[in-house]
């Protein structure tokens, strides 16, 4: 619907026009008559209320009809802002005020006195751009075993904002773990619950940035006085702090003024308190004043249902077994396993393929072999024993007894396929063989392999306790 009106408007305005006013508008979504669309800013929403509304009208009464109407979703999120979405009915003759959003100041700036980039001037509350991204949400924020911890400390958290002792809220674990995620889901719904308070998501980095950037331009005061008034304060990555050591001083008194005043600071970073390195000591033990919570790699249940709820969020379907073998290969990173998901859809779609396994073991390879560890010759030997209840020693001792051959001889087997190691280096390892017991092994299990059933029937258990 929205690239017909598009087109309609392409042809009836000056391109420059186009660019500026119908470019960045992106379509949300269409219902019966109504069409939803987002538009970067409340300057920007009247602009095209202001010059575009006939043009608008008539591109929409075109594809929807008479009964069509527009409702605009600014991307804006600032103090006076609620998260509504302003309608807008055609005719809009008789088109409320701003103030359907929750503006309690009229929004008369101009841009061009925007001197300083912090503080707009003649208003009392800051206009402040959140950077909060709606779709990281609680609701699309899986629970497990792996996250339970920060998650509810997130939740209490957000349900009373600089009133827990979670001040700050330290969340930490690896990359892909959902500490983003995690952080804004924090402060959209502290967006949601109290509209009225000030919340800024920002990266380490960008702050660091804007630090010196206030250096730079002699606006080092103005830059404090913004990020003290702010009520909600997620610093994302704060190990981008380390060797900084200007920045960490700022952000020491930042973080000060907000603690003591009562105001709520969110962190996430990449390592634990203890292992944060460069990091000035009084910022650290300031890190630790409140809670710290770990996110790990989240088991099994939670990455099926991590899959499925992606999966539904998108509109697809795709059979449990190829959701369990992703959820069973990919283990540690949430962002990868979104990643083969996602490619997986885009495959099938643009080759107008089915959800096969065999397309999805492609990709999951793809993914892997970027990241893969070497299954070690130790580790094959420690799930081998396992696997027939004996001891690693067991294994590797002389005896001839036949399971414990056998047991050995698959040690070998599976070291030759899994690892780059040599025949000489496998048999050194296990039990010091030699090379050609290593070779012989090799090819009694390749031949047993044909002939056995319940001996192809060890081997694949043992496949995939190796594997996954
Ligand atoms: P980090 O910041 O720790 O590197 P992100 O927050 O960017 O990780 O998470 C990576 C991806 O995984 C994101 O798309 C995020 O939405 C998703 N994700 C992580 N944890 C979960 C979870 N528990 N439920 C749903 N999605 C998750
Ligand atoms: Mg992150």
């Amino acid at each position: 619907v929205w690239s017909n009106c598009l087109l309609f408007i392409k042809d009836n305005i000056k391109p420059q026009a186009y660019k500026t006013w119908f470019e960045p508008i992106k379509p949300m979504k269409v219902t019966n008559d109504v069409l939803t669309i987002q538009v970067p800013s409340k300057f920007f929403f009247e602009w095209l209320e202001e010059h575009y509304i006939k043009l608008l009208r008539v591109a929409l009464v075109k594809e929807l009809g008479e009964n069509a109407k527009l409702v605009y979703d600014v991307k804006m999120e600032n103090s006076y802002s609620s998260k509504k979405p302003h309608t807008v009915k055609f005719p809009s003759s008789n088109r409320k005020p701003f103030n359907s959003q929750g503006v309690t100041v009229p929004l008369e700036i101009d841009k061009h006195e925007l001197k300083n980039p912090f503080v707009i001037p003649g208003i009392q509350k800051v206009k402040i751009e959140s950077q909060l991204n709606p779709n990281y949400s609680f609701d699309n924020f899986i629970e497990g075993e792996s996250n339970r911890l920060a998650r509810s400390a997130g939740l209490a958290v957000s349900n009373k904002p600089g009133g827990t002792s979670f001040n700050p809220l330290l969340i930490y674990g690896g990359v892909g773990l959902g500490k983003t995620h995690l952080a804004q889901a924090i402060g959209v719904r502290i967006k949601d619950k109290y509209p009225e308070r000030t919340v800024l998501y920002i990266s380490a980095e960008k702050f660091t940035q804007q630090f010196i950037d206030s250096i730079k331009g002699n606006t080092r005061n103005d830059f404090i006085h913004f990020y003290q008034m702010i009520d909600v304060l997620i610093v994302d990555d704060v190990q981008f702090l380390s060797g900084k050591a200007g920045t960490q001083d700022v952000f020491f008194h930042i973080f000060n003024h907000l603690h003591q005043n009562g105001k709520q600071v969110i962190l996430t970073s990449d390592k634990a308190p203890v292992d944060m390195q460069d990091i000035e000591q009084r910022l650290l033990s300031r890190f630790k004043w409140g809670l710290s919570a770990e996110l790990v790699s989240p088991e099994f249940e939670t990455r099926v249902s991590i899959l499925k709820n992606k999966m539904f969020r998108d509109g697809v379907d795709i059979p449990d077994e190829i959701v369990e073998y992703i959820a069973k290969n990919i283990k540690t990173n949430v962002r990868e396993l979104e990643g083969v998901l996602i490619s997986l859809i885009a495959q099938a779609s643009f080759n107008h393929k089915e959800f096969t396994l065999q397309l999805t073991k492609q990709i999951v390879d793809k993914f892997v072999k970027n990241t893969k560890k070497e299954v070690s010759i130790d580790y094959i030997q420690k799930v081998i024993s396992k696997y027939f209840e004996m001891d690693v020693t067991t294994l590797q001792s002389k005896t001839r007894k036949r399971h414990i051959v056998q047991a050995r001889q698959l040690a070998m087997y599976f070291s030759k396929r899994m690892t780059k190691a040599s025949l000489a280096s496998i048999g050194s390892q296990i039990g010091s063989r030699d090379h050609a017991t290593v070779l012989h092994a090799c090819k009694t299990v390749d031949n047993l392999l044909e002939t056995d059933k319940q001996f192809k029937k060890y081997v694949e258990e043992i496949t995939k306790k190796l594997t996954f």
